[in-house]
């Protein structure tokens, strides 16, 4: 199939392949948009069952790119890439310098920064070959890891949905079931419990889960528990597609607030959300911090203030999609995703 028929292809500017076998590098970035700037967005390492897996990906995390770039009103376009993990043994050295030449032959048009399997230290790497590469550790306006400012954000935006949807003003008392509690999820529990909600968790990594239970007095349940639990809130932070026919059935949350991107398995499942009367918080929408974050290092000075005001903005941008959608009986994810496409000049 060309990518062009892909069902998740909307027009994107430019689908890019790169490969190094010596790095064992394989590569997609993807440019969904460069009209409001130049493309930005994370560098995922990840194992996909097939190509057509990590095609999929790419064109819909760089098309919620541009969108999540435009609703939180930055200068930048969407980018996304998706590197497949090398089998077995690699080196991340040789691995990232090659994917740090792949992106300088684009000239700009896209800028790196970390996502999911990949850290400061790898953008480093990236750093050697190319200056279209941010979430630095190191430089003037270093950001680093933009994962603790997403997690301010998905908070905030999580406690717009509790406004809206439960009238309170605060989360505490509440309970929140987390998906995955890596470098975001993780922070988010922080916030939650330092604001008095009680913690639902669960992950693969059972490292993380003891020292949550035992930082926060989280519940631990099993993967396929989380979906069911009696809760408040339910906050994906894992991968995609956390909302899907099966995980529908189970929900008991009234509220679907949190960090990762593509919760939805496809629009429609946003659609039977406002059914069911759950309000979904649009991931783009709420999970933009770590790209504020980046935007701020981009310009050229990294200014917390900044950033801190960004993501009041959030709020607002969160509060008015709710207001929308609560006014025209639509669900919020179609509410989100005009909103942005005018942004983005693509109605
Ligand atoms: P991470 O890799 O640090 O954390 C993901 C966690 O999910 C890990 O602890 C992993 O073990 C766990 N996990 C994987 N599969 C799981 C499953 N089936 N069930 C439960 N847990 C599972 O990644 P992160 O940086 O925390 O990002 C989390 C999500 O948020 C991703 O979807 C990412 O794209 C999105 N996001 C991250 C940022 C950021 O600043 N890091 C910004 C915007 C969006």
């Amino acid at each position: 199939m060309f990518v062009f028929d892909h069902p998740s292809f909307d027009d994107h500017e430019g689908v890019h392949v790169f490969t190094d076998p010596a790095a064992k590098l394989k590569a997609i970035i993807s440019v969904h948009s460069t009209t409001r700037g130049p493309s930005s967005g994370g560098c995922r390492l990840w194992s996909y069952e097939s190509e057509d897996a990590a095609i999929d990906d790419v064109l819909r995390l760089s098309r919620a790119m541009s969108y999540k770039n435009a609703m939180a009103n930055l200068e930048l376009g969407g980018g996304k890439t998706v590197i497949l993990k090398p089998e077995g043994e690699f080196d991340r050295e040789a691995l990232f310098t090659a994917f740090g030449k792949a992106v300088q032959t684009l000239g700009g048009k896209y800028i790196v920064a970390e996502d999911v399997g990949v850290s400061p230290a790898d953008m480093e790497i990236i750093k050697t070959q190319t200056p279209y590469v941010a979430g630095l550790n190191s430089g003037e306006a270093a950001s680093g890891d933009p994962s603790p400012i997403t997690a301010k954000g998905v908070f905030l935006g999580l406690r717009a949905a509790v406004k809206h949807r439960l009238g309170k003003d605060s989360v505490r008392g509440l309970s929140v079931a987390v998906q995955g509690i890596g470098h975001v999820g993780y922070a988010l529990c922080r916030h939650l419990h330092e604001a008095g909600a009680k913690l639902i968790v669960t992950d693969i990594n059972q490292g993380t889960l003891r020292k949550a239970k035992a930082e926060f007095g989280a519940v631990v349940v099993g993967l396929d528990e989380i979906y069911k639990q009696d809760v408040d809130i339910f906050a994906p932070c894992a991968l995609g597609r956390a909302i899907n026919p099966d995980s529908l059935l189970q929900l008991k949350a009234s509220i679907v607030a949190g960090a990762a991107n593509n919760q939805l398995s496809t629009p429609e499942m946003g659609a039977a959300l406002h059914r069911k009367n759950i309000l979904f918080a649009p991931d783009y929408v709420i999970n933009a911090g770590g790209i504020i974050n980046i935007a701020s290092e981009v310009s050229g000075t990294y200014d917390l203030d900044w950033v801190m005001a960004k993501l009041d903005e959030l709020e607002v941008t969160t509060r008015e999609v709710f207001d929308i959608s609560a006014r025209e009986n639509r669900p919020t994810n179609e509410v989100a995703d005009v909103m942005a496409r005018e942004r983005l000049g693509r109605t």
